[in-house]
């Protein structure tokens, strides 16, 4: 089967969308859903069906989904093989808490063989609650537990989730300020975000300062932070705005712990498990993690589920630590079994890293073009274009990357957007993406930025008006 065989033929736009079946179901769900809800505002959108890389909505519409369920969907939606896999579990047996069973011994005997060599055979694994969140919680208890200390370092930019701990490490901060009391004693260290560096310096002559910034943090006795329990990292942020750390930064982050006798955890729930053309992303700096914290892509097509794999020395929480009812959905556990077994068959990761290259070069060229296009990074499928003012000024344009956003979608192309202030075009497509569609991706792509960069002008243009007036 080839890719374009898995996917629906997109795009196709027969209705402008949202389309009239399309309003219906967002204005019910407008009506009776919560406030919280998010992605339906600048995503207009309702399903029909979705399948490999391309999603129809209920009018008719099929457009190529770089949204890719926020990550989840690494072998695409509903990939046939994954699904018989699914179903023949779910005839056997669902759920059975942490009880053992065939299809969790295979699932936990695939993860550890994808594992980096060294921790192959020297992890524990823990199946938390089916979300990111969950796991992220599970983690923080875990070093705590083993350290005695209390303190977490955390970086500027990341996300980890939603609950109280997850939330607390998280940098985003709008989330975070209606909400009172979360888990005390976390600091927050600059991230390497070369394009915005946060000591202002340049990558060429910039010696890793945001390490030294680490360094004294653990170092100086009167850095003001007790020695953290953990420090908490994703390699590649992803809501932050897909930002890689340069392998130098996180190379020096890994040194300082393990010199400080500070666990690490790498929170790989986005960009693990293929996504950025190695299974984990932090093994682009060749550093070993000491708990590695999974979920998103790892239920094969989008079912819910999410493990800490960590150093088997740190497993001394007692039974009970971290527990809750969802943990170990076995039909997600044979979903991912038959994807990393397809990701494995298939060479998807090279392909990741392929097609990656491809989309990153066609935004280059649209870069090239539109001076509204700031910066153009990634690692694989993981890839995120920051929208600018332009002319000059790379002041983050929130109104140009929803323009951006909503003309890809008027056209038949889902992205989500992200990072600060909302100016990250952000693709997460699943990894069977087709050259066909990536190709029409970056074709749409060039599209709406021109839309954008020509709205750009013409209020500047005003502007230089109304000031000579
Ligand atoms: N960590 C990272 C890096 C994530 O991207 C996310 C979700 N976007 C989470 C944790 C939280 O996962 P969940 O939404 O499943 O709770």
């Amino acid at each position: 089967m080839t890719l374009d065989q898995l996917s629906l033929d997109a795009p196709k736009i027969v209705t402008p969308p949202p389309g009239p079946r399309a309003r219906r179901l967002l204005e019910r769900q407008a009506q009776r859903e919560s406030n919280a809800r998010t992605y339906p505002r600048s995503l207009p959108l309702a399903v029909a069906r979705a399948q490999g890389a391309t999603i129809e909505d209920v009018d008719g519409n099929v457009y190529i989904d770089c949204l890719g369920g926020a990550g989840a969907l690494n072998v695409g939606h509903g990939h046939p093989e994954v699904l018989e896999a699914v179903e023949r579990q779910m005839r056997r047996a669902i759920h059975t808490l942490d009880l053992p069973s065939p299809v969790k011994d295979a699932f936990t005997e695939k993860i550890l063989s994808i594992l980096p060599a060294p921790l192959q055979r020297t992890v524990k694994i823990q199946f938390s609650g089916p979300t990111g969140s969950d796991a992220i919680e599970g983690a923080i208890k875990l070093v705590k537990t083993f350290t005695g200390r209390r303190t977490i370092l955390a970086f500027q930019g990341a996300y980890h989730g939603v609950t109280g701990g997850a939330l607390a490490v998280t940098g985003l901060r709008s989330p975070k300020e209606p909400v009172a009391s979360l888990m005390p004693d976390v600091h927050f260290l600059p991230y390497a975000y070369c394009y915005r560096c946060p000591l202002k310096l340049q990558p060429a002559s910039c010696e890793v300062a945001c390490g030294h910034v680490i360094e004294s943090v653990l170092a100086d006795p009167y850095s003001g932070v007790t020695t953290p329990a953990g420090i908490i990292v994703e390699a590649i942020q992803g809501e932050g705005g897909s930002i890689p750390a340069p392998a130098r930064a996180l190379q020096r982050l890994s040194a300082l712990a393990a010199a400080h006798h500070v666990p690490l955890i790498a929170d790989e729930v986005q960009s693990g498990l293929g996504r950025t053309g190695r299974w984990f992303g932090f093994e682009h700096a060749g550093i070993v993690p000491d708990v590695i914290v999974m979920s998103k892509a790892i239920g094969g097509i989008g079912l819910p589920l999410a493990i800490i794999v960590y150093r088997e020395e740190l497993d001394t929480w007692l039974p009970g630590a971290h527990i809750g009812t969802f943990r170990g959905h076995l039909p997600a556990m044979a979903g991912g079994i038959a994807a990393i077994e397809i990701m494995q068959r298939d060479n998807l990761l090279a392909y990741a890293t392929e097609i990656g290259a491809f989309l990153q070069a066609g935004f280059r060229q649209i870069q090239a073009q539109y001076d509204v296009v700031g910066d153009v990074r990634g690692l694989g499928l993981m890839i995120g274009v920051e929208i600018v003012e332009g002319a000059g000024s790379m002041a983050p344009s929130s109104t140009q990357s929803a323009v951006i956003q909503r003309e890809c979608f008027r056209r038949g192309l889902i992205i989500e957007t992200g990072g600060r202030f909302d100016c990250v075009m952000r693709f997460l497509p699943p990894l069977v993406l087709s050259r066909a569609h990536a190709q029409r991706v970056i074709d749409i792509f060039g599209e709406a930025v021109a839309v954008a960069a020509h709205g750009a002008e013409k209020t500047r243009a005003k502007v230089v008006e109304v000031h000579a007036a």
